[in-house]
This record gives C-alpha cells, sequence and structure tokens, in this order.
C-alpha cells in the first residue's frame, strides 16, 4: 500500500467529447490530491485520439471548469512541460513507432479483415451463445499470405497478439490482485486503419513516455487495465500503479448518468454551486475526514489524505446533500465574496451580454427584467397554473412526443440557436403535429410562459443540461414515461 511515495507523476486523461463531467472533476481532485501530497506533478493529457467525436470547444470547456474548480496541473497542452505534446492527435507518428516495434517482435500483428466479416463472425457467436469476439482468423495466416496482402493496398489494422493460454493479474492498490483468464481477453486493435491508435495502445504508450507512476481513474477501466497490463508486458516496461476510484452513482445506484441526473460540472456552476462545495462533496465520494467531520478545505484534504482510507462502496451523488452542503458554504461568504459570487457566476458580464438581443425589444423599463427573464436563472419551474398539453392531444401522444424530444436532444452535436431550430423544426414535421401544438407547449415546459423570447435562441442560452433537465422533470411530474 502506498503509504509514502516520492515525487509521483500523476495524470489525468480526458477524451474531448462533450460537456466537462463530474466524474472528470472527480478523479482530477484525487489525482491532484495525491500529486500535491507527495511533492509530485499532475499531467493533463488530451486523449482526442477520436477524431469525429473530439471538439475542440470542449477541449477548452474543460479546462475552463477544471480551474474554476481551483485544480491546475504541471504539465499540459496549454502549459507546455518537458514531456509534450500533451495532445494525442499530435503524438501519431509516435505510437507508429511504436507499434512497429510489436510488429517486429511479433507481439502485434496486422488484421485485414473487413468490418461486413467482423460483424458476420459476431452474429454467429451470438447464434451459438458463445461470447463476442474476434476470431484471430489474420494472427494465423502464413508469412507468405501476410506480406502478399501487406503488398496490397488494402486498409488494415493492428492487433495486439494476447498469449493464447494462461491468465493475466493486475494490482489495484485498493484491491489487490485481480486476474483475468487470457482467453476472455480480445485480439485488441491498437492501430486503426486510418493510423490513428486505439485509447489502449496511446494510453500506455504515454503513459510509459510522460513517466506516470500512478493512475488514479475510475472503476470502469478495471477490465481495460487488464490489456494495459499485456500492452507493458510486450514492450518490455514497468506498469505504474494502478488506482481505480469506485463510480458515482445515481440513487437507484446505476452508474451516474446523464438520462438520470446533470452531469455537466457547468450545470452546477450556473446552478450556483460554489467550486469549494464541489470539491468537498466530490472528496466525500471516496474518501472521508474523519467520522464526524463532513466539511474540510482542499487543503485539509492533501493534509490527512491516505489512497487506504478511499471507500470502495458505491458512493451517490445526493443532489439533496450537494445543496445543503453549499447552503452552508454561502452562509460563510462575506459581503464582498457574496457580491463576487453573484456578480462572476449568475449575472456575469458574457451572460447579460448574451441576453441584451433577446430582451431588448421586449423592455420598457428595467424593472420588467427580472420577473419576465427569471426562468434564465432558474432550476425547476412550476408548471401547476399551466395548461401545457395542446387542446384536442391525447397526453399520452403528447408526453411520448416530448421523451422523443429529451433524447434527440441529448444526441444534438452542436449545442447552438439555428441547430436547435432546425432539430425542433424536423422532429415538428415527423410527428406532424401542427406548430403551436408542438412550440408553445416546449416553450412552456423550458421558460414556464407563454410570452418568453425567441425559443431556440432562449434554449441555446439555457444550455443543454438545464432544457433536459426541464424536459425531464416536467415529465416526471406529468407522466409515466
Ligand atoms: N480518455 C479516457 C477517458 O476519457 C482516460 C481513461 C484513463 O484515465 O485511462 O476517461
Amino acid at each position: 500500500m502506498l503509504s509514502t511515495v516520492s515525487a509521483p507523476r500523476l495524470r489525468i486523461a480526458p477524451s474531448p467529447t462533450g460537456d466537462p463531467h463530474v466524474g472528470l472533476a472527480y478523479i482530477t481532485l484525487f489525482n491532484y490530491v495525491l500529486a500535491k501530497k507527495f511533492g509530485g506533478k499532475l499531467i493533463l493529457r488530451i486523449e482526442d485520439t477520436d477524431q469525429e467525436r473530439s471538439k475542440a470547444s470542449s477541449e477548452e470547456l474543460i479546462m475552463e471548469s477544471l480551474r474554476w474548480l481551483g485544480l491546475s496541473w504541471d504539465e499540459g497542452p496549454d502549459v507546455g512541460g518537458p514531456f509534450g505534446p500533451y495532445k494525442q492527435s499530435e503524438r501519431k507518428a509516435i505510437y507508429r513507432t511504436y507499434v512497429d516495434k510489436l510488429l517486429s517482435s511479433g507481439k502485434a500483428y496486422p488484421c485485414f479483415c473487413s468490418n461486413a466479416r467482423l460483424s458476420e463472425v459476431r452474429q454467429e457467436q451470438r447464434a451459438k451463445g458463445l461470447t463476442t469476439g474476434y476470431d484471430r482468423h489474420c494472427r494465423a495466416l502464413k508469412e507468405g499470405e501476410r506480406a502478399a496482402l501487406l503488398g496490397q493496398s488494402t486498409a488494415y489494422t493492428i492487433r495486439l497478439a494476447v498469449p493464447l493460454g494462461g491468465s493475466t493479474t493486475i494490482r489495484d492498490e485498493l484491491r489487490g490482485p485481480i486476474e483475468f483468464t487470457n482467453e476472455m481477453i480480445d485480439d485488441q486493435i491498437l492501430l486503426k486503419s486510418d493510423g490513428m491508435p486505439t485509447y489502449h495502445l496511446a494510453n500506455v504508450v504515454d503513459d510509459h513516455l510522460m513517466e506516470i507512476t500512478h493512475v488514479i481513474r475510475a472503476e470502469e477501466w478495471i477490465s481495460s487495465t487488464a490489456k494495459h497490463k499485456l500492452l507493458y508486458q510486450a514492450f518490455g516496461w514497468q506498469e505504474p500503479q494502478f488506482i481505480h476510484m469506485p463510480i458515482l452513482r445515481n440513487e437507484d445506484k446505476s452508474k451516474i448518468s446523464k438520462r438520470k441526473n446533470p452531469v455537466s460540472l457547468n450545470y452546477y456552476r450556473r446552478k450556483g454551486i460554489l467550486p469549494k462545495t464541489m470539491l468537498n462533496f466530490l472528496a466525500l465520494m471516496g474518501w472521508s475526514y474523519s467520522a464526524d467531520n463532513e466539511i474540510f478545505t482542499l487543503e485539509q484534504m492533501i493534509e490527512k489524505f491516505q489512497l487506504r482510507d478511499i471507500h470502495l462502496g458505491g458512493p451517490v451523488f445526493d443532489l439533496v446533500k450537494l445543496g445543503r452542503l453549499n447552503q452552508h458554504y454561502l452562509q460563510q461568504l462575506s459581503p464582498d465574496e457574496f457580491a463576487e459570487f453573484v456578480r462572476a457566476e449568475i449575472f456575469s458580464t458574457d451572460f447579460l451580454k448574451s441576453l441584451h438581443p433577446l430582451v431588448k425589444d421586449r423592455l420598457e423599463v428595467f424593472e420588467q427584467f427580472v420577473d419576465r427573464n427569471s426562468f434564465f436563472f432558474n432550476g425547476a419551474l412550476d408548471y401547476s397554473a399551466l395548461v401545457i398539453v395542446p387542446k384536442g392531444k391525447e397526453a399520452g401522444e403528447f408526453n411520448e412526443g416530448m421523451a422523443e424530444l429529451l433524447l434527440l436532444l441529448d444526441d444534438l452535436y452542436l449545442w447552438s440557436e439555428a441547430e436547435l431550430h432546425t432539430l425542433m423544426e424536423n422532429h415538428r414535421a415527423k410527428l406532424s403535429w401542427k406548430s403551436k401544438d408542438y412550440f408553445m407547449p416546449v416553450r412552456l415546459i423550458i421558460s414556464g410562459r407563454p410570452d418568453s423570447p425567441p425559443l431556440a435562441a432562449s434554449m441555446a442560452l439555457i444550455g443543454r443540461e438545464m432544457v433536459r433537465f426541464r424536459l425531464r422533470d416536467y415529465l416526471k411530474k406529468n407522466s409515466h414515461i
């Protein structure tokens, strides 16, 4: 067990594919605390090998929200450092070199199978009730066949040659040894046909080259750690120590997900949660300061923290508890801090400027502003005095349409006025509902009033998480969906 560690090198490795997730803040916090406690370094590495899903805007948002929390890093794409570049998309050539080493030592092999063949194999396995996985067809190719195929310009991937027998044991610093039968481990793709590495290859090569000593990540990665261990062995490298944190859960104990609870840090920031509340709350998800004290600062946590005190039970992301904790911290603010907080987080100049075009033609005197536009600042709305289901429509049919909208909004790639407008117009057309039967009720659900500013522009400003929260809240209160 790690009771003393000298100058550890830790990293957080977010994939910039969406809004900054509370789970990322939770993992960053524990990495940060361990680095600070033992005079080590924290590295931020952007894992953007999934080029289709990665967004530069998400990268910025991630850094911005971690900074808001007061968590900083010593090396990263923005601050530089001796082990850069810190963005995987800029390290493509490095991965190729390492994959070539595995190819020449026979630890990896090219796979020429088409997607069509791979899905046929999977279908057959499913039909026979077998676990699905690659059937290692290309691993069995003769040298001559392989050379011939390599000579043709067919696209191919590179796979890890997982040992055919035996088992792989990883060591988790909190759980002890965990054994995996090699038969259950797929010949993992390391390099995709477009030359991009997969998560597994890039993660291992980078953790090694960046001299990472401790990997603290969520427990959902445990099975990947077995593949990583095999990769470390294939390269002949010493693996870092692994610490898998218990994942955050919804109240029903399922893994925290945006389908049930808002998970974006920005949502909580806009809601008016103070950074110190969030840090204290996330710390409590995996660790306690003492049996009778739930309130502590980051500095106190660093001082008292011991890895062995991490509890493995499924921590529940309890919104009532978060609210209570925030109330405590709000009460502690001085008048200056209070004013600063409200100005920076609630009525920020940027937010007011983006509201300006929506509200400027709708006001005679300023006293109308707060009352008419409170839904831009509020959380849940009161629908009890509103008739939302349009006349002549069955509540069941209407609610199903709204549940469908909720899902569509989740998948919307770019959250902007234009995209929102197109999405809703297409959805309305698909449902064959009249405009007024669609847009007025949506407006009422999102803003709580029939005379609010233009709908798509308002939704763009309110943000994905709050818009989805209101739809979900409406459905929860008015239907069984
Ligand atoms: N890119 C992975 C993620 O987005 C990193 C997992 C790890 O820490 O290895 O969570």
